[in-house]
Parts: C-alpha cells; sequence; structure tokens
C-alpha cells in the first residue's frame, strides 16, 4: 500500500470533522454496508427533558420528584440528568440515597431514609407493581416517541416521568447520504420499542428496541457476520457493541469509555460524518489499488 494515500486520507477526514485513528481502520471503513446506531445520545441529542410527570398511591409530586433525584444524583445517564433538572425546579426537599446502584440499561436504585428507591424502565417492572390503567397510560405516552420511568418505594409504583428527547438536526440527512452510498442503517436501543417506532419511522431506518448492552453485541455480532458493520455509539453501555463491530465509531460527545474503544470519532457530533468517511475510506483504497 501507499503510505502517502493513507495519511492524505486521514487528513482529508480530520478536515471533514471524521478522526480516523490510523490507516487499518481508514481501509477497514471502505468494506462497510451497514451502519448500526445507538438511539440516545447518538441519533437523538441525548439531552432529554421532563414532559409528564404523574403521581400513584397518593404520592406527592414534590416527594417523588425527591426520591427518583436522590437516586438519580451522580448518574451520567441523560434520563438522569433530565429528572435532576426537573427536581431542582420543584425545589424539593433535598434527599441523599445510599449505596446507590446502576442497572445497566434498566435503571437505578437505592435507599433513602430505610426504603428501597427504584427508577426503572416499565419492563424491568414485576407484572402485579402496575395496573392495567398505569399500563395503558405508559403505552400512550410511549406511542408518541416518550420515554416512561417507573419509581418505585419499597416494591410499590409511586409514580412515573415521561420524558421526550429530540432527533439531531442532522440525522434524516446523514441517513439519506449512507442511503445513496448503498450502507443500510439500524438503530439499536435500549429504550422502549414504541418509542424506537416512532423515532425509527421518522428516519426511515429499521430497529431493534429493549436491548440490554449484551444484547446490543449479540445483534452487531450477528449483522458483522453477514457484512461488515460500524457500530456508532455514545454510551459506556455501547462500546461492548463498538468492539464487536468491524468498526467502531464514537460521537464526539461520547463518554471517555466509547471514545477510547472507538475505532473513528464524529467530532462536533457531525452524523454526516459517517458518509464522508465511507466515501474517503472507499476512494483511498482505489488510490492504493
Ligand atoms: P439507550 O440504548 O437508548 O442509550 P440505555 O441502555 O442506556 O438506553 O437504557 C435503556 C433504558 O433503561 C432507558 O430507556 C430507561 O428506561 C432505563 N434506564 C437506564 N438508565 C437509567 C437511569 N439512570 N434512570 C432511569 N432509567 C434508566
Ligand atoms: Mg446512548
Amino acid at each position: 500500500s501507499t503510505p502517502a494515500a493513507i495519511t492524505s486520507g486521514l487528513a482529508a477526514a480530520t478536515r471533514q470533522g471524521a478522526l480516523i485513528k490510523g490507516g487499518a481502520a481508514l481501509e477497514q471503513l471502505a468494506l462497510i454496508e451497514t451502519v448500526a446506531l445507538d438511539k440516545t445520545g447518538t441519533l437523538t441529542e441525548g439531552k432529554p427533558e421532563v414532559t409528564d410527570v404523574f403521581v400513584l398511591n397518593d404520592t406527592s409530586e414534590k416527594e417523588l420528584l425527591s426520591l427518583a433525584a436522590a437516586v438519580e444524583e451522580g448518574s451520567h445517564h441523560p434520563l438522569a440528568q433530565a429528572i435532576l433538572t426537573r427536581a431542582k425546579e420543584s425545589n424539593p426537599l433535598p434527599m441523599t440515597a445510599q449505596n446507590r446502584c446502576a442497572l445497566a440499561g434498566s435503571g437505578v436504585e437505592g435507599v433513602v431514609s430505610g426504603s428501597k428507591v427504584q427508577v426503572l424502565a416499565p419492563v424491568r417492572v414485576a407484572e402485579p407493581v402496575l395496573t392495567q390503567e398505569t399500563r395503558a397510560q405508559i403505552t400512550d405516552w410511549e406511542s408518541t416517541g416518550k420515554t416512561v420511568v417507573v419509581v418505585l418505594k419499597d416494591q410499590t409504583a409511586i409514580g412515573l416521568i415521561a420524558m421526550q428527547d429530540r432527533l439531531r438536526d442532522d440525522a434524516v440527512d446523514a441517513l439519506q447520504k449512507l442511503k445513496a452510498l448503498g450502507v443500510s442503517a439500524v438503530m439499536l436501543t435500549g429504550d422502549n420499542p414504541r418509542a424506537a417506532k416512532t423515532i425509527a419511522d421518522r428516519l426511515g431506518i429499521e430497529f431493534r428496541a429493549g436491548l440490554l448492552p449484551a444484547d446490543k453485541v449479540s445483534a452487531v455480532t450477528a449483522l458483522n457476520a453477514v457484512k461488515p458493520v460500524a457500530m456508532v455509539g455514545d454510551g459506556i453501555n455501547d462500546a461492548p457493541a463498538m468492539k464487536a463491530a468491524t468498526i467502531g465509531i464514537a460521537m464526539g460527545s461520547g463518554t471517555d469509555v466509547a471514545l477510547e474503544t472507538a475505532d473513528a470519532a464524529l467530532t462536533h457530533n457531525r452524523l454526516s460524518g459517517l458518509a464522508q468517511m465511507i466515501s474517503l475510506s472507499r476512494a483511498t483504497r482505489a488510490n492504493i489499488r
């Protein structure tokens, strides 16, 4: 191969807002036929806002938000940030949680004043804990693209918090550019299937939802066995899937773990850098041959 072609390819990528970590990554990018993308923080801005708060079992809204905020404190998850922001606005009694613990892809839990408090994805909540009516409310919100979490105190549901994130401005355009290159895209998310479908439909791509981090790995491994896959993500929970792919690509705003694991990164979070990276690597390969 000619190192000059690779060096100039890497430099061109950098100018376009795509950081490619070395010649091997550049060459592999040329082979990519499928791009798998995380939803939250990758296709969306990853800055959800609380849209609805719904109390259950005689809990006050302030208590609900105080308890949820106590267990979310210190978490870098986008949903945690949304809950903490909303809690601050309602001026709650400050509460602190002991033994806080993140449940990857499911939620978070801790002990507040002797009670076990959990903030969980509805699918992780045992069937009898929620009434049919409450489940219907959750389904309604999810069908409009919202993410809903259930707050529990000692295994009793005390409320629901609904949040909404925004698609990145360039997401639709970036996926159209990939399509033009003959690259297919699939969204992989830990979020609920209804919210996932709303977003995937807007983007015109396929999706797999309700995935735990290990399920993202299996999904990428299966896809990668058929055609070389690039996995794009931002979170700690995406890092194993990025490793399982032919190429791992991190968002510029991604967590340190994602950025370290990645073979390439989208600086300034420019999703259109994906199609540019692939075009460039194909052109570089053609130059080498
Ligand atoms: P994604 O694949 O969209 O980045 P995650 O795997 O991080 O999503 O999370 C999947 C689901 O688990 C979320 O939609 C949410 O319901 C729940 N969850 C994860 N972490 C938290 C948290 N800190 N607080 C509340 N819910 C959480
Ligand atoms: Mg994410």
